[in-house]
């Protein structure tokens, strides 16, 4: 079997495998009707929120469905978008605004880079008709977890709505919903939640769903559209009943390991140990320890190696490590600990690599 060191899709579990074989059903049928409503129901359970004040609204498409969703039903027609940049997944929430025509602004910062606290209150202070900031959790493109204490704060302070793209921490990292004020925030089945490819979903407040002024922007990704018929049990559109399945058993396992906090725990060990073993190696981590996640790291390539030529040697033994983007490329590989993963394996790992750059040292 394949290791995937990548984030998402993730190495499935045995029990989320198998329930991709459970019955064929219609998505008309009350059968349905209850996966879905169970769904929804872990889905808040995984942060406590109590059902009265949030929805779970479920999507079927990637975790970009998700984000396009939020922004897309969320920003009113008179509303005023701030997007956080600091690496790709950012620079997508400026693109969905930007191919809706939804008006809005950018506080741009080079790939990894901590979020300039400073300058986003001076343009905060110069623009104070923004009624929403949008931001990435945790950046993907480089493993930096944004601090959202911070931006909770600064938000709430100005009555601005906070939409989050949770989608690569949702299950693995704290998310303070009351406390930091979220509007939203979009997450995917197939990362830290361990499901399969195919279902995303939007966590929202209830209160935010029917702004006055809102126009519908879209057909297929409008949320107040799905809330209302998903409350009723129903689904505007056919749903991916198999990514239901096994993501009602993802939620299900999760439970029983012991929720966000136990798979932090486990992720956080198995993402210590690559760190300290790459390092023992002289291969240096991008970001400190401190600014990053615990679902995905990266790494400088050892030297000597071109991605294509690292990744072709580690996946001969059944490892896929994950590229750099854009400018980084040519620079890093990222490793992520999501997924059905145990510590023997990233053991084996770190032995594979050591005997890989061994051969050039
Ligand atoms: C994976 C990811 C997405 C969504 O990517 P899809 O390919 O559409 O699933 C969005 N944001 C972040 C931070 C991600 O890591």
């Amino acid at each position: 079997m394949m290791i995937l060191l990548n984030p998402g899709p993730v190495n499935l579990s045995d029990r989320v495998r198998n329930a991709l074989l459970r019955p064929d059903l219609c998505h008309r049928e009350v059968e349905f009707s209850q996966l879905q409503s169970k769904i929804r129901e872990k889905l808040l359970q995984v942060y406590n929120l109590q059902g009265e004040h949030w929805a779970a609204i479920l999507l079927t498409g990637s975790g970009t469905a998700a984000m396009e969703a939020m922004i897309t039903s969320l920003v009113p027609k008179n509303g005023k978008l701030l997007v956080l940049e600091n690496g790709v997944y950012g620079e997508r929430l400026s693109k969905i605004a930007n191919i809706h025509g939804i008006e809005y602004l950018t506080l741009h910062h080079p790939w990894g880079a901590q979020i300039d606290i400073k300058g986003l209150v001076t343009l905060l202070d110069e623009n104070d008709d923004i009624t929403h900031l949008a931001v990435v959790h945790h950046e993907t493109t480089t493993g930096r977890l944004n601090n959202l204490t911070q931006l909770g704060t600064i938000c709430q302070k100005r009555n601005i709505q906070l939409l989050v793209d949770a989608v690569s921490s949702f299950g693995a990292e704290e998310l303070n919903f009351e406390s930091w004020g979220m509007t939203a925030c979009a997450a995917t089945a197939n990362k830290c939640l361990h499901g399969v490819p195919g279902t995303s979903f939007v966590i929202v407040r209830r209160s935010a769903l029917a702004p006055t002024d809102t126009i519908q922007r879209t057909l297929y990704l409008d949320l107040a559209t799905y809330c209302q018929q998903q409350d009723k049990g129903g689904t505007p559109f056919t749903q991916s009943v198999q990514a239901f399945y096994a993501l009602a058993e993802a939620l299900q396992e999760l439970e029983e390991q012991g929720g966000w906090r136990a798979r932090h725990s486990h992720y956080s060990q198995l993402v210590n140990l690559v760190r300290n073993e790459l390092l023992a190696m002289g291969i240096e981590p991008l970001l400190p320890a401190t600014n990053s996640s615990v679902v995905l790291n990266a790494f400088y390539l050892p030297k000597g190696f071109s991605y294509d030529e690292f990744h072709d040697q580690l996946k001969a033994q059944g490892f896929v490590i994950y590229a750099g983007q854009g400018t980084l490329a040519k620079s890093i590989f990222r490793v992520s600990t999501m997924g059905a993963i145990a510590r023997t394996d990233i053991e084996r790992f770190l032995a594979i690599v050591k005997s890989v750059i061994i051969v050039l040292l």
